[in-house]
């Protein structure tokens, strides 16, 4: 089959490789219909996250038909079509029972070290009977293929914002998570969501979803806050950068005994948690990746009952053939670029 191969910093070149076959018996066989080039995916690319061997495959978001499953795997059967969680989790484990599959303690993450990854034809997805979600027919693989990434990461940073009716809730960031995170905030039927950036092609999308766009370049975002909320800051605020000086910023956003929620993924070992300021302000904090099967279901849903369509943010589709032209254009964020789908 064809995949997309790592091969060195900033080289990605499409391949001939083997296909992957049934290893375990809750294995399942995915054709690749969809595959996104997700952010995280950045780290791999530009070098901060070094991978296993040359050659490796990368990718994590997915959506496809699936073709052959494992004895293990009564729930799925060839001819499904399934979107799937970035990690594979058990789910039998105590953290699965609980609700915790990202921190499953068989965890095996897609496209990182353990699984190969999805921009290719074919993808072996292990656990299958718990890693998958069935997709529902009125729903398209440009409006499915995120619930496996990025929107259960913005729609669990916005749950675990509590925001309850009427709230203020400003969001750090309007990339492809932060784009997210606005639009689940939204169904939790906010006053206002704030959406903080910079680069207006993004700050355009915040708009298109419903959100306020505040261009931090341009304006005090801190005072456009307070202006939102009478004075005080806002009720809940989304973090979705994954840099420290964003994570840092939340801190002058917040109200006093306000919440903030973030899913940004950091790279940064280290933060100056702002102990005292917390202290003084009954701060409430939570960061954490996303437990993925704990949401797609539930999304899956809203998007085919028209709720919400997360395909807004797609603004490039290309063959799996010009891999490396689509992780040039999302690294150096060209052609006003936001998402990309990769189509085997
Ligand atoms: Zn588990």
């Amino acid at each position: 089959m064809k995949a997309a191969t790592f091969q060195g910093a900033f080289k990605i070149e499409v391949k001939d490789v083997d296909d992957p076959k049934i290893q375990e018996p809750n294995d399942a066989i995915l054709k690749v219909t969809a595959a996104g080039i997700c952010g995280s995916d950045m780290h791999a690319y530009d070098g901060r996250m070094p991978l296993p061997p040359t050659g490796w495959i990368i990718g994590h978001e997915y959506i496809g038909e699936v073709v052959e499953v494992g004895p293990g795997v009564k729930n799925f059967k060839p001819g499904d079509r399934a979107v799937g969680s970035f990690v594979s989790a058990c789910g039998e484990c105590w953290y699965c029972q609980k609700g915790w599959p990202s921190v499953c303690t068989r965890a095996q993450t897609i496209g990182f070290f353990m699984v190969p990854g999805a921009q290719a034809e074919y993808l072996r997805v292990p656990n299958a009977h718990f890693t998958l979600a069935k997709v529902p027919d009125n729903v398209s693989d440009e409006k499915g293929i995120f619930v496996g990434d990025i929107f259960s990461t913005g729609y669990f940073c916005a749950d675990r914002g509590e925001i309850q009716p009427g709230d203020v809730v400003a969001v750090v960031g309007s990339g492809p998570v932060g784009l997210f995170a606005q639009m689940a905030a939204l169904t939790f039927d906010p006053k206002v969501v704030l959406a903080i950036d910079s680069m207006p092609e993004r700050l355009a999308m915040s708009r298109k979803i419903g959100a306020v766009p505040v261009d931090m370049k341009n304006e005090d975002a801190v005072s456009v806050v307070r202006q939102h909320s009478e004075g005080r800051g806002a009720d809940v605020v989304l973090e979705a950068v994954g840099y420290a000086e964003s994570l840092k910023s939340c801190f002058s956003y917040v109200r006093p005994a306000g919440i903030i929620s973030a899913v940004g993924m950091y790279t940064e070992p280290e933060f100056p948690f702002p102990m005292f300021q917390a202290f003084l302000r009954d701060l409430t904090f939570k960061i954490g990746m996303c437990p993925v099967e704990r949401y797609m279901g539930k999304l899956l849903g809203l998007i085919s009952e028209g709720k919400v369509d997360p395909s807004i943010i797609i603004t490039h589709t290309l063959p799996l053939a010009e891999a490396a032209r689509g992780y040039d254009i999302f690294h150096h964020r060209t052609e006003n670029c936001i998402k990309i789908l990769l189509k085997p």
